[in-house]
């Protein structure tokens, strides 16, 4: 559930028309439900109130500081990808103690950053990464606190750029090779093991895919504990899906029934990683109708969002549901390609969509935008990004103001012989 509906054919975020932002702050902007972000954040954690936990969100997903901040104040944690990730997490005031550090590649700044502030723990994907953690903890007088990222090889029915747990996968150590891994790290003075780590992709639909692949950690746990190394953490990751047009994607009540049961007498804490679940729905893009255009093939709604404000059209495919801000019996529904204004035939919003014919002004919002929105956001066509809005019941506050031309050029130089 969200907290985009229409009040008298009006679209509002809570309380606010959506109308209201779109004159106030301009289009496009990216809207943000407070109360929507607070429902899912409480319905996940609180589905695992039986077993001890640490949710840690997935930034890469929404990083915005005051999405960050509510976050930290519902007593999130973070799951980071880089050292800005992890400048922004403690700029939000997010517990280094919450925070877990994945990725293939971190370089020795990253992992320098890290230590400096003591977060929980690194995920650790290879044993080339083992041995720099070690070096670099070495120098700095620390041990380093690692989980080691396991490739279950687990299929999980997603998109191919959003799938991670398979053996043709950069991500994680295999699991025939793991107890081997882990041999390695408790060898190294500076490194110490404290738990298993996995996460097989992302707007997963399916439980068997959770439940499959931390049946093959658990096994890995066990062996682990017979050879005497003491596993604290486990690590399920993120990857819970939402409904962008007509999935149906298990509650976190469903997977917590399917997993607390496997892990409650562990003695483990189970740290999970969701981003998308939390945020998606609680985000729209708004944007408004610039032009229409009959082709030659099609119709088309041109609108003043794009690809650079919203990518995961033109990079997964990906649906998402857009309705008109003003609902009218009017319109009758055509099929239009939904487009922006980038210079680039990938650039969409919908393909052959069914949806309320739009005029020139009309306002649209692109549904379930919270995640994976904002954060892909980047200049192409020196378009400046837009702002994000929180909407907090009947209360408008941008959270991140539109860029400006300024900021385009911002640490451009023209050097002294062009000049
Ligand atoms: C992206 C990512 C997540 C979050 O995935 P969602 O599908 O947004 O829940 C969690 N853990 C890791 C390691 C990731 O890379």
């Amino acid at each position: 559930m969200h907290d985009f509906q229409y009040r008298q054919s009006e679209l509002c975020c809570e309380e606010v028309p959506l109308a209201r932002i779109a004159k106030e702050i301009g289009t496009p902007c990216y809207v943000y439900s407070h109360a929507t972000l607070v429902r899912h954040f409480r319905a996940f954690d609180g589905a695992f109130h039986t077993v001890p936990h640490i949710v840690a969100f997935a930034m890469k997903a929404n990083s915005n500081l005051a999405v960050l901040r509510l976050m930290a104040r519902e007593g999130s944690g973070a799951d980071i990808v880089s050292a800005g990730e992890l400048y922004r997490a403690l700029q939000a005031g997010i517990p280094p103690t919450k925070i877990v550090f994945a990725g293939v590649g971190k370089s020795r700044e990253e992992i320098r950053y890290a230590l400096a502030t003591d977060i929980l723990m690194f995920n650790v994907e290879s044993s080339d990464e083992l041995r720099t953690l070690d070096e670099v903890a070495a120098e700095m007088g620390r041990r380093a606190r690692v989980a080691l990222r396991i490739n279950p090889d687990i299929d999980p029915k997603t998109h191919p750029y959003i799938s991670t747990g398979l053996k043709k996968s950069k991500f994680g150590i295999s699991a025939d090779r793991a107890l081997d891994e882990f041999k390695l790290a408790s060898s190294l003075p500076h490194i110490e093991v404290v738990g298993v780590h996995k996460h097989i992709g992302s707007q997963l639909t399916d439980l068997s895919p959770f439940v499959d692949s931390l049946k093959k950690v658990l096994t890995l746990v066990e062996a682990l504990r017979a050879q005497g190394t003491d596993i604290r953490y486990i690590n399920i990751g993120g990857g819970l899906g939402i409904t962008y047009d007509d999935e149906t994607p298990p509650h976190p009540d469903d997977l917590s029934a399917a997993i607390s049961p496997l892990v409650k007498d562990l003695k483990c804490v189970l740290i999970m990683e969701p981003g998308r679940v939390i945020v998606g729905n609680a985000g729209i893009l708004l944007t408004r109708v610039l032009y229409t255009k009959e082709g030659d093939a099609k119709r088309f709604v041109i609108v003043d969002a794009a690809m650079n404000d919203l990518i995961r059209p033109s990079l997964y495919g990906a649906y998402h549901e857009i309705r008109p801000v003003h609902e009218t019996s009017r319109a009758k529904i055509v099929t239009v390609d939904v487009v922006g204004p980038v210079c680039e035939s990938g650039d969409f919003l919908a393909k052959d969509r069914a949806m309320p014919d739009a005029r020139p002004g009309d306002l649209l919002a692109v549904m379930s935008a919270g995640a994976y929105g904002f954060t892909m956001a980047s200049n192409y066509n020196s378009r400046p990004r837009v702002p994000e809005v929180m909407v907090r019941g009947g209360e408008i506050h941008v959270v991140r103001a539109r860029e400006e031309y300024a900021d385009l050029v911002r640490g451009e130089v023209i050097p002294e012989f062009l000049r």
